[in-house]
């Protein structure tokens, strides 16, 4: 029926004809990490559902609302991932990585999973990039992590967002705090919502983060978390900032960016931009000091992000931010008939080994056709060979975007496109004042010493 021609709601295709963008996006988001010395992992889309209500926390809007969780026909409880973190902590533990020289630091681009309502920004198959460094305690990891979520937005040239930072405390701190906090809203509690008046009771400090106005208003009077952090967090949120500092960083503090859950502690930030609508943070993350050990390993302090691909799509659409353009063909080579099709089969053999995009009319149309074909292509160069051009062993290559015109050996192809392609790109080159000659490389040296 019509179901099987429409994609499930909130997912997304990516078009052959875009998905360059994509993939610029993505090589710049891994060759950053790898400069800060962070090595991809990969891990299974789904887990047991338990990881996600342990590692996520089971009073999250991620839990209790979102999450794809089905029986397998082995009645285990599975999820899709709905956030990379879980993954990468159990992966880290099981894999005996924790082992290994610390910090270990990871990253990864996933896709994840939310039933959540589908809205600009928001799908239920959303993409992330992600970064975790486990086993430092120190602020430089925070700091450092969050130079390699701005150096990514640097590369892709994005400009104007704001980088909102907070601290969250630990335990100890927050044990002050969460009382506060509750005795505050309790004076409002029948103008919470629902879902706020059981986090009143569970969690208050996720009250901070709900989207309903009236509650939002509320909690604009609430207490501040900055204001009950103990000595050492106290310290270690300084630190943080004199090291973004260092870097010309700049951040502004957000007292009402909370995680709201144990094992999230101290620094939390997001990168939040005005120019794609109500869901702008592009990117989210902090530590969480205590989710290895609820997870079941030894205490390691630890910290991440997750930055969300289709937005910073959207972001960089909407500021018309650089993208490469898409890979073009370097050559098509129009056959005609039989000996010339096996003649063009060997160039193109020859052209790919050099890495050159070479191609040919799988359908063996007319030349007309296929020359529209190179067209729509949009190929670089084009040759054509019948039986002509096979008898003589010379073809002429042809310069799409200029019409320029040149003789070709069929037998030293690919030499020939070497100083033809080369040639002309290297047209304009000056060295030293003189317009330089490329072709001359080329040349043989007949001259006597
Ligand atoms: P939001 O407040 O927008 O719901 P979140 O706090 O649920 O975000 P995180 O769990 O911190 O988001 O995920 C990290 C990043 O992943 C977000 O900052 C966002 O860029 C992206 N993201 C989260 N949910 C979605 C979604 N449903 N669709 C697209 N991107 C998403
Ligand atoms: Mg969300």
């Amino acid at each position: 029926m019509a179901l099987i021609t429409k994609a499930i709601k909130g997912t997304k295709d990516v078009l052959p004809k875009e998905v360059h963008k994509n993939q610029y996006i993505e090589a710049t988001c891994l060759e950053t990490a790898e400069k800060f010395g962070f090595k991809e992992i990969r891990t299974p889309v789904f887990e047991h559902t338990e990881l996600f209500q342990r590692g996520v926390g089971d009073t999250t809007d991620v839990v209790q609302k979102e999450m794809y969780t089905f029986d397998d026909k082995g009645g285990r409880s599975i999820t899709l991932r709905p956030e990379g973190t879980a993954g990468a902590v159990r992966s880290y533990l099981e894999n005996g990585l924790c082992n290994e020289a610390l910090p270990q630091k990871v990253c990864y681009l996933t896709s994840c999973y939310r039933y959540e309502k589908p809205q600009a920004g928001r799908l239920r198959e959303f993409h992330q990039f992600g970064v975790e460094c486990f086993g430092s305690q120190s602020p430089l990891a925070d700091a450092e992590i969050i130079a390699l979520a701005k150096s990514v937005f640097d590369s892709l040239g994005i400009e104007g967002l704001t980088l909102e930072l907070n601290s969250i405390g630990c335990p100890k701190c927050r044990a002050e705090y969460q009382k506060a906090l509750k005795e505050y809203f309790t004076q409002y509690k029948d103008r919470l919502c629902d879902t706020c008046k059981d986090r009143l009771e569970r969690n208050p400090m996720r009250l901070l983060d709900c989207k309903s106005p009236e509650d939002k208003e509320i909690a604009k009077g609430a207490p501040v978390v900055l204001d009950y952090l103990c000595e050492e967090c106290q310290e270690h949120f300084d630190k943080v900032q004199q090291y973004l500092k260092a870097q010309d960083i700049e951040f502004k503090i957000n007292p009402n960016i909370v995680r709201g859950l144990d094992y999230y502690t101290k620094t939390v930030f997001e990168f939040i931009s005005d120019s794609i609508g109500a869901q702008g943070t592009v990117c989210g993350g902090g530590r969480y000091d205590g989710l290895v050990k609820e997870l079941g390993g030894q205490d390691t302090p630890s910290l991440g992000f997750g930055m969300g691909l289709e937005r910073l799509m959207l972001l960089m659409e909407a500021q018309n931010a650089p993208f490469p353009e898409a890979e073009r063909p370097d050559l098509f080579i129009v056959a005609l008939g039989d000996k010339a099709t096996l003649k063009a089969l060997e160039i193109t053999k020859d052209m790919r080994a050099e890495g050159f995009g070479t191609q040919l009319d799988l359908n063996q149309r007319s030349v007309r056709a296929q020359m529209k074909y190179a067209d729509k292509l949009n190929a670089k160069f084009n040759v054509v060979i019948g039986d002509n051009e096979v008898e003589t062993g010379i073809a002429t290559l042809k310069n799409m975007d200029t019409g320029e015109q040149s003789e070709i050996s069929l037998e030293t192809f690919v030499n020939g496109f070497y100083r033809i392609s080369l040639d002309e790109q290297l047209k304009d080159l000056e060295i030293n004042g003189e317009e330089f000659d490329f072709g001359s490389l080329f040349k043989v040296n007949t001259e006597e010493e």
